[in-house]
């Protein structure tokens, strides 16, 4: 048994030790509007499944939520067109490339490595365009994260629009391999669109919190996601969630992660809790510098990794 103040004394070190070393990273610039965050922010909910809150920072600062929509959108093609058929478009395994590499696409596949990397994640929203507005995708969001304010950050996605190339280019190279059948503009504009939705840190905890219950919703009791989803799409986190650095994640701290280049971490302990960081300094691969190191120490702390075999529990 953990007492509350042993977890909120654990969460402070955490971001000291988070603190430490924003320094050595920076955000993302490629995406001009991102280039204005404010890089020394950051923050940490914790949302557990047996009805705690815990966080510290600035954790409810907006940002878009980039890459993490990837898993949202990855859940949404899982439970409408079933495993079998989104599998046959794009695989699952870790393609130890950069999150928008077109190389190994074009060399040595017929379908993407992952749904967690562009050319992935623009097949799922090939996929998705055909049967949901982005006002479906939106809402969506809104319920995992139980946050009806969720909404597309305009500058964003106007300032990504125009800076868009290469998204485009690897739209196109899925196109001309027969991968997408949707209109390339589309395709990207929707998945832009669900990149620019503008997320807090606790939004990443309560979607994590119903992905570590088994896609139930704690308030309500309502099944929002299936099991096989929630298995599915956690492995693929866990493996795939974090870039060409997802192998040495993994290891350090065992617990499925998605980063964003908006500078959020979406992490799932499951049967334990929902993690949700924002914090926009970025190391080499895009990962949120400070909150990959904080979570080692968590992990540590917490007793988080997948194969970690301590009892872990809150004491009020
Ligand atoms: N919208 C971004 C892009 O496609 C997402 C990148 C990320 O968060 O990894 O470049």
């Amino acid at each position: 048994m953990m007492k509350s103040e042993e977890v909120m004394r654990i969460l402070e070190n955490a971001i000291r030790i988070g603190k430490g070393v924003i320094r050595y990273g920076s955000v993302a610039s490629y995406i001009p509007e991102l280039a204005k965050a404010d890089k020394n922010k950051l923050g940490i909910c914790l949302y557990t499944i047996d009805g705690n809150q815990f966080e510290t920072g600035n954790t409810e600062d907006r940002f878009t939520i980039q890459s993490i929509s990837k898993v949202m959108a990855l859940c949404l093609a899982l439970e409408t067109f079933g495993a079998e058929f989104v599998f046959e478009h794009v695989g699952v395994e870790p393609s130890g490339e950069a999150f928008n590499s077109l190389v190994e696409l074009d060399n040595r596949s017929n379908r993407p490595f992952n749904p967690m990397i562009n050319s992935g994640a623009i097949t799922v929203a090939s996929l998705l365009v055909n049967h949901y507005s982005i006002e479906d995708m939106q809402k969506y969001m809104q319920d995992v994260c139980e946050d009806p304010e969720i909404a597309v950050d305009e500058a964003v996605f106007q300032s990504e629009m125009a800076t868009c190339a290469r998204n485009k280019a690897i739209a196109y190279l899925l196109k001309s391999k027969e991968i997408i059948d949707t209109d390339v503009e589309d395709s990207v504009t929707f998945y832009t669109k669900m990149c620019s939705m503008s997320v807090n840190a606790r939004d990443l905890a309560m979607f994590g919190l119903l992905l570590a219950n088994d896609g139930v919703q704690l308030s309500t009791g309502k099944r929002l996601i299936s099991s096989q989803t929630v298995r599915m799409v956690q492995t693929i986190m866990l493996t795939c969630g974090m870039y060409d650095g997802s192998g040495e994640f993994a290891l350090r701290t065992g617990i499925p992660t998605k980063s964003g280049v908006g500078g959020g971490l979406l992490s799932v302990s499951k049967k334990k809790m929902g993690i949700g960081i924002y914090g926009p300094s970025l190391d080499k691969k895009g990962n949120c510098i400070a909150g990959c190191e904080l979570l080692g120490y968590i992990s540590e702390a917490l007793h988080l990794h997948i194969f970690d075999t301590r009892e872990w529990k809150v004491e009020e």
